[in-house]
């Protein structure tokens, strides 16, 4: 008997397609207003999820799709620091599976 795990999916603001979630990363708006990039996904907020696409990232932080995902505005250093979080995140997942654990 094959047991079927449920994954839980959410969907990426900018392409809109569903992956499972550890497939995503997760943006949040902290109660206090910042936005950045939530590893651990549990962080107190209003998230937003992207997949792994650097055409998303693009999308979705410069043209507006993770404002409304998030549902607030996100100001320029945020935006700079979460594309600056995608580089190394795609630089740590080119460089294999080793070096994207801390
Ligand atoms: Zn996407």
């Amino acid at each position: 008997m094959v047991k079927v795990k449920h994954t839980p999916e959410r969907t990426c603001v900018a392409c809109g397609q569903k992956l499972p979630k550890r497939e995503l990363l997760r943006i949040v708006r902290t109660p206090l207003g910042a936005v950045h990039v939530d590893p651990t996904g549990k962080a107190a907020g209003r998230g937003a999820y992207l997949c792994g696409s650097a055409a998303c990232w693009q999308r979705a932080i410069h043209k507006g799709g993770l404002e409304r995902g998030l549902h607030a505005q996100v100001c320029a250093p945020d935006r700079e620091q979460l594309m600056a979080y995608f580089q190394q995140y795609v630089q740590q997942h080119a460089a294999g599976p080793s070096a994207a654990e801390e």
